[in-house]
């Protein structure tokens, strides 16, 4: 493993999203999927993408 990895950092790809854990309902802002919850320390799969943007209605 590697941890030089130079490739694909398009600044413009980093788009804020708001995840929610299912378990305690903490909203985290980041730019990727958090880890963990630094609440209740579910891991990332208790976490779902919350579709605040609405740029993309049809
Ligand atoms: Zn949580």
């Amino acid at each position: 493993m590697t941890d030089k990895t130079g490739a694909l950092r398009t600044r413009a790809a980093e788009t804020e999203t708001t995840w929610q854990c299912l378990t305690c309902h903490l909203e985290v802002v980041d730019t990727v999927l958090p880890r963990k919850c630094p609440r209740c320390g579910a891991s990332r799969v208790k976490f779902v993408e919350v579709g605040a943007q609405a740029e993309n209605e049809a």
